[in-house]
């Protein structure tokens, strides 16, 4: 168990700063080898008063040195002062690994410690590491945007893209070694791949930045890819995106991301798809909406007029009289999706001239005495 320092000065633990130093003033005169002279005892006595006091009178010191208490009692089993070198207290730790108080103020906190300690293995409370990260490991996802026209989404489309990623490099087969020539256990991780970092009593466990989570390092790099086991590659792929595909929807293609390590499956490529917008052709649910302009006299005779679609072009019968914002609807030319296909509606627009001529006001008359039968 560690030293009780709060017993050796014989405070409680919540103790002031003043009654720290009041228990330690009567003490150190008590025991000062001036006055206990050739007595051994004593200033064994006087040395651990002295260490006490250096430690708890020190706030951070004292917050670490609890802390340490706190997890004492599981981690612990040697503690006592050592490093006699240049007066520095310290703790002997298991493993014959060594710390002196000197040397907490460039730690940020316990865990720091602990981690520096242990070779950054150590997880507390039940944060432990399950999972082997030297095991395969699927590679990260990729993602890239895709733009399709309006067209593109209601008739389906295959875009072939050029891809650039990683992929594990050919001549070391991803592994990062010279062919033919043997690896040694990570320093840094111990050879399992992780490392953790504590804050307090949690910890976060991340791949070991030396080995990029492998648990073993090369001992001689791979020619081709200098070690890393990773080699860019272009290559072009083919996306078919469904027909009604919504705009800012996204694909997963299977494979495409970057490469597993040991031999973990690749990652995916996420294709996020932009449909760009038409100034013809808007879209509501599987219908397609337009709006066609049309002259005065079309409109009070009828015509026939060409339609564009998003497969090229209808015609549409116009009737006579017809009157502005009627809708016609060209069947079965929207948007085909789950085994149903919209239609497209055709919304015309006449345009009225600014100062008509006499034979243009009786058409306006015809179309508004139509109206008026209709309503
Ligand atoms: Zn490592
Ligand atoms: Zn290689």
């Amino acid at each position: 168990m560690p030293k009780d320092y709060y017993k050796i000065l014989g405070v409680a633990e919540n103790a002031t700063d003043a009654e720290l130093k009041k228990a330690y003033r009567a003490l150190a005169k008590k025991y000062h080898p001036d006055h206990n002279q050739g007595d051994k005892s004593a200033e064994e006595r006087f040395k651990e008063i002295s260490e006490a006091y250096d430690v708890l009178s020190d706030k951070q010191k004292r917050a670490q040195y609890d802390q340490m208490r706190k997890y004492g009692a599981g981690g612990f089993s040697g503690f006592r002062p050592g490093g006699q070198a240049g007066g520095a207290q310290g703790f002997n730790m298991p493993g014959g690994m060594n710390f002196s108080f000197e040397d907490l103020g460039g730690f940020g906190s316990l865990g720091d410690i602990f981690s520096s300690l242990f070779g950054d293995r150590v997880n507390f409370g039940s944060h432990r590491t399950r999972r082997r990260p030297s095991g395969p490991r699927k590679g990260n996802d990729l993602s890239i945007k895709l733009d399709i026209s309006f067209a593109e989404m209601a008739n389906g489309v295959t875009k072939t893209v050029r891809l650039r990623r990683d992929a594990n490099c050919e001549r070391c087969s991803g592994t990062g070694a010279e062919p033919g020539v043997g690896k040694t256990v990570c320093p840094q991780c111990g050879g399992t791949g992780m490392i953790s970092q504590t804050q307090g009593a949690f910890s976060v466990s991340r791949p070991c930045p030396r080995c990029l989570g492998r648990g073993e390092i090369v001992s001689k790099p791979c020619s081709a890819c200098g070690g890393t086991g990773r080699q860019k590659v272009s290559q072009k792929i083919k996306i078919k995106i469904p027909t009604g595909i919504e705009d800012g929807a996204s694909l997963r293609l299977r494979n495409l991301g970057q490469p597993g390590v040991n031999g973990g499956p690749n990652g995916d490529l996420i294709v996020k798809v932009h449909v760009k917008p038409d100034r013809f052709f808007k879209r509501v649910g599987n219908d397609i909406i337009c709006s066609v302009p049309l002259a005065l006299k079309q409109a009070v005779n009828g015509t026939k007029i060409k339609v564009r679609t998003v497969n090229g072009h209808a015609q549409l019968k116009i009737p006579p009289l017809t009157t502005d914002g009627m809708k016609f609807k060209l069947k079965g030319l929207g948007i085909g999706k789950d085994g149903t296909k919209g239609n497209q509606y055709v919304v015309v627009k006449i345009k009225l001239p600014d100062n008509p001529t006499p034979e243009e006001k009786e058409l306006i008359d015809k179309l508004q005495s139509t109206e008026k039968v209709h309503s």
